[in-house]
C-alpha cells in the first residue's frame, strides 16, 4: 500500500532558501563587524598597540640618544669659543698691561661680558669664568644653572672631562652637560702658554631641557635621562610628577646598566645608552594607545548595531512574498475545508432526501470529482444481495434474493431467476458486479481515465473481496499509477455488519465490503495530496451507510408493491406504473393498453375445493399471465380474483390479441392440485391509451367497464372498450 505522499509546498521551499540567503546577509551585515570588531577590541589592537607603543618609544629613545651627544659637542663648543674670546681680551690686556704672568689680564667686567655672551649664544645653559687662582670672576644664566655652573668650577678647579654629570650640591640629583675649558695666553716675549682663566659651561638636563627637546623630535610620549651605570634612578624627566610616579614603578627591576625595552603598566618603554663619552641612558615612554584599531572594533561594533535597523526592513521586505505566499496556501486550505465542507453538506442532503440510488451514486461520484481534483471518478457495487427492483437497477441484472425462504418466492421470483441463469453463488465475480455510477470531466484526459477506471475498479474490487477481511485494506485509499488514467486513488466501500443481537457474541465493529470508489486525476496529473485523501476517506465512510440505506428503503417499497401470493406488483404499483408509462407515452406520442381481468365464479372455486385450492388457483394463473406477455409488460394482482396487464408500445387491437392468448392460458388445462382438477376461465376487459381515456383512472375505469361487458355477455371472454367510453384525442403537449 503506498502512503499519501503531503507534496512540499512551493512556499516553504522558497522559505527554506530565502531564510538561508538572509542568514547570509545577516552574517555579512551584522556578524562579521561584529565578530571582526571583537577580534580587533579583544586580540588584535591591543598587541598591535603594545607593539606600536615598544617601537615609538625605541624611536625616541635613539633619536633623543642622538640629540643629547649632538648637544653635548654643541656645548663643547660653545665653552671653548667662550674661552678663545677671553684669551683674545687677556692677551691684549696682558699686552698692555705688560704683566710677563698674565696675573690681571682678565678682568671681572671682561668675565663677566663674555660670560653673558656665551650664555645667551646657548639658552638655558650657564656659564663661569674662574681666575688663575679658581676665583670667581662671573657668572651667567639661569639663576638654578648658574648654582650648579659654579660648583662644577669649584669641584672641577682645572680642565675636567666634557659632558660632566653627576651631584650638584644641595640641589640633589641632577643631570647636565658640562665643558671646563682652559682660558690660556702666550705672554709677549714668551713661549709658553699659560693659564689665565678657567671658563665653565653647563646645560642642564632637566624638564624643561627634555620637554625642549621632546618638541623637537615630536614626541607624544615622556623623555627621562638616568645614569649610565649605578642607581636606576631618574635623574631627570620631561613629565609631570604623576608621569614621574608611573616610572618609578617602571624602574624596578630593571637592569642598572645598558638597554631595555618593552611593555609595563600600561607603558612601552626603550631605555638606551646614549653613547660614548656621556654618563646617562635615555628612557623613552610612550602610552599604550592603540587607538586606531580600537577606534575600527567600536566603529564594526556599532555598524553590526545601525545594520540592525536596515536589515529588518530588508528582512521584512524580502520575506513578505513568502508570507503572503503561506497567508495565500492558507486561505487556500481553509478554502478547500470550506469546499469540503459544502461538499459534505450536499451529500448529506443528497444522503436526507434521495431515495434514488443512481442520484445518490452520481452525487458521491460528482462529489468525489471535485472533491480531489479528479479527472474521472467511478463507482461500482457489488449487486444488492437482495436484489433491487429492477426499475432502479438499469446498469445491471437483477438477481434473486439471497435468503432463501425469506418469503414465498413467486411467479416474478421464478422468471427473474430464470432470466439471471439461476446461478447464484457460482456466478462469475463480473455478474455480480455493476458500475453504477460514472463521471468525469468533458476533456481529453477525463475521457482517457473514464474508459480504464471501470476495468481498474472492478479489478481492484475482485482483489479487496479475497482480502475483505482485513478491513485497514479496504478501507484506506489504495494509490496506483494506472497507465491512461494516471494517479488512481481507490477505496473500499463498507458498511457495519448486522449487529449481533447477543453482547457475548458481539466482537470489535466489522464492516462489510460492498463497493469500490475509485478517483483518478488523468495521465501526466499531480499525485493526489493528504487533503484529497482525507476527503476521499470521509466521503467512502459515508458512502456505505447512504447506499445501504437507500437500498433498504427500495427494498420496502418494494415490500409494499408487492403481492405476497403471487410475487406480482399490488395494486399500488399498477398504479404507480401506469402513470409513468401513461406520462411516457404521453411525450412520445406513444401507446399503451391496459387489459382487466376477473377469474370467473371464482367464490364457487373457492366454495368448492376451499380457499388453498383457490391460492394455487390465483398463484398459478398469475404464472401463466406472466408466459402470456413480454418481458417490458407490466402485471400486476389487482385485487381478489382480478389482475391487470399493462402492455407498452401496444394499441387496443394489439391488447385484444393478448387477451384471446390469455383466454386461452387459462383454458388450456384444469388447475389442479393432487386430486383437485378445476377447469377455471377468466373474462377480460380491454383499454387503451389515449384512444379509452387519457389518466391512468380513466384507462382503468375504461377497462373496467369492458370487463363488466364480458362478463355480462357471457364470461370466457374478453371486450374492447365501448366508443362511448371514448376520449376526445387532444393534442398532447411536451
Ligand atoms: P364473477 O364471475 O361474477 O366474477 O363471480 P365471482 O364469484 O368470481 O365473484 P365474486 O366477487 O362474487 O367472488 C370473488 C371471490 O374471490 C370472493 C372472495 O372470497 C374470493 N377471494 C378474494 N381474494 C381471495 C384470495 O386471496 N384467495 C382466495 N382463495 N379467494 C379469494
Ligand atoms: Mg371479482
Ligand atoms: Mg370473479
Amino acid at each position: 500500500m503506498t502512503g499519501p505522499a503531503l507534496p512540499v509546498r512551493p512556499g516553504r521551499e522558497a522559505l527554506a532558501r530565502l531564510r538561508s540567503h538572509l542568514a547570509v546577509v545577516l552574517a555579512v551585515v551584522t556578524v562579521v563587524p561584529l565578530v571582526t570588531g571583537v577580534v580587533l577590541l579583544g586580540l588584535i589592537a591591543p598587541a598591535q598597540a603594545r607593539s606600536s607603543a615598544v617601537g615609538a618609544a625605541a624611536r625616541d629613545a635613539d633619536a633623543a640618544a642622538v640629540a643629547l651627544s649632538g648637544s653635548c659637542e654643541a656645548v663643547r663648543a660653545s665653552a671653548r669659543v667662550a674661552a678663545g674670546e677671553v684669551a683674545a681680551f687677556a692677551t691684549r690686556n696682558a699686552e698692555a698691561l705688560d704683566s710677563g704672568d698674565g696675573e690681571g689680564a682678565v678682568t671681572t667686567e671682561a668675565a663677566q661680558t663674555f660670560a653673558d655672551r656665551a650664555a645667551a649664544r646657548r639658552p638655558g645653559s650657564a656659564v663661569a669664568v674662574y681666575d688663575d687662582r679658581a676665583q670667581l670672576l662671573a657668572g651667567a644664566g639661569p639663576a638654578q644653572a648658574r648654582a650648579t655652573v659654579v660648583n662644577i668650577g669649584v669641584q672641577s678647579g682645572t680642565a675636567g672631562p666634557s659632558c660632566w654629570a653627576g651631584r650638584a650640591g644641595s640641589t640633589g640629583d641632577a643631570a647636565g652637560l658640562a665643558e671646563v675649558s682652559p682660558v690660556q695666553i702666550i705672554p709677549a716675549g714668551s713661549t709658553t702658554k699659560i693659564d689665565v682663566a678657567t671658563v665653565v659651561m653647563w646645560l642642564p638636563l632637566d624638564r624643561a631641557s627634555l620637554g625642549a627637546l621632546g618638541a623637537r623630535l615630536g614626541t607624544s610620549g615622556q623623555l627621562s635621562v638616568l645614569p649610565a651605570r649605578g642607581q636606576t634612578v631618574v635623574l631627570a624627566s620631561s613629565g609631570d610628577a604623576r608621569a614621574r610616579a608611573t616610572l618609578t614603578r617602571l624602574l624596578r627591576n630593571l637592569p642598572s646598566t645598558g638597554a631595555a625595552g618593552g611593555t609595563r603598566g600600561g607603558l612601552g618603554f626603550r631605555l638606551t645608552d646614549t653613547g660614548p663619552g656621556l654618563p646617562y641612558r635615555v628612557l623613552a615612554t610612550r602610552e599604550i594607545g592603540g587607538g586606531g584599531l580600537r577606534l575600527l572594533g567600536w566603529s564594526l561594533l556599532a555598524l553590526a548595531l545601525l545594520a540592525l535597523a536596515p536589515l529588518w526592513i530588508v528582512i521584512v521586505r524580502l520575506t513578505r512574498p513568502v508570507t503572503d505566499e503561506i497567508a495565500a496556501v492558507g486561505d487556500e486550505v481553509q478554502a478547500g475545508r470550506m469546499a469540503l465542507a459544502d461538499s459534505l453538506d450536499r451529500f448529506g442532503e443528497a444522503l436526507a432526501h434521495t431515495h434514488d440510488l443512481n442520484e445518490l451514486l452520481a452525487t458521491i461520484a460528482g462529489t468525489a470529482l471535485s472533491g480531489t481534483g479528479a479527472a474521472s471518478a467511478v463507482i461500482i457495487l457489488a449487486t444488492d444481495e437482495s436484489g433491487e427492483p429492477s426499475e432502479t437497477n438499469s446498469l445491471t441484472s437483477s438477481v434473486p434474493g439471497s435468503v432463501p425462504g425469506s418469503r414465498s418466492q413467486g411467479p416474478a421470483d421464478r422468471r427473474s431467476a430464470e432470466r439471471a441463469g439461476d446461478a447464484r453463488g457460482a456466478r462469475p465475480l463480473g455478474e455480480r458486479l455493476s458500475v453504477r455510477s460514472e463521471t468525469g470531466r468533458p476533456d481529453p484526459e477525463g475521457d482517457q481515465a473514464r474508459a480504464v477506471l471501470p476495468a481498474f475498479a472492478e479489478q481492484h474490487f475482485a482483489e479487496l473481496i479475497e482480502n475483505s477481511q482485513n478491513q485497514q485494506v479496504f478501507s484506506e485509499p489504495q494509490l496506483v499509477d494506472v497507465p491512461g488514467a494516471g494517479p488512481v486513488a481507490a477505496i473500499g466501500i463498507g458498511v457495519d455488519a448486522l449487529p449481533v443481537e447477543s453482547p457475548a457474541e458481539r466482537g470489535p465493529a466489522r464492516r462489510r465490503l460492498i463497493g469500490v470508489l475509485a478517483v483518478a486525476r488523468g495521465e501526466g496529473a499531480r499525485p493526489f495530496d493528504a487533503l484529497h485523501l482525507t476527503r476521499l476517506r470521509a466521503l467512502a465512510g459515508q458512502a456505505g451507510a447512504a447506499i445501504t440505506n437507500v437500498r433498504r428503503y427500495l427494498e420496502v417499497r418494494r415490500l409494499s408493491m408487492t403481492d405476497p401470493l403471487t410475487g406480482l406488483g399490488n395494486r399500488a404499483q399498477l398504479v404507480s406504473s401506469l402513470s409513468r408509462e401513461i406520462a411516457a407515452a404521453g411525450r412520445g406520442n406513444g401507446v399503451l393498453t391496459v387489459l382487466m381481468l376477473d377469474i370467473d365464479h371464482f367464490k364457487m372455486v373457492n366454495d368448492t375445493w376451499g380457499h388453498g385450492f383457490g391460492d394455487i388457483v390465483l398463484h398459478d394463473f398469475a404464472a401463466r399471465l406472466l408466459a402470456c406477455v413480454r418481458e417490458a409488460d407490466t402485471v400486476a394482482r389487482y385485487g381478489g380474483e382480478e389482475f391487470v396487464v399493462l402492455l407498452r408500445d401496444t394499441d387496443a387491437d394489439g391488447g385484444c390479441r393478448v387477451a384471446e392468448r390469455v383466454l386461452q392460458a387459462a383454458r388450456s388445462r384444469p388447475f389442479e392440485d393432487a386430486d383437485i382438477r378445476q377447469q377455471v376461465t377468466v373474462s377480460i376487459g380491454v383499454a387503451a391509451y389515449p384512444r379509452d381515456g387519457r389518466t391512468a383512472d380513466d384507462v382503468l375505469q375504461a377497462a373496467d367497464s369492458a370487463l363488466y361487458a364480458a362478463k355480462r355477455d357471457g364470461r370466457n371472454r374478453w371486450r374492447v372498450a365501448e366508443p362511448s367510453h371514448n376520449a376526445p384525442i387532444l393534442p398532447v403537449s411536451g
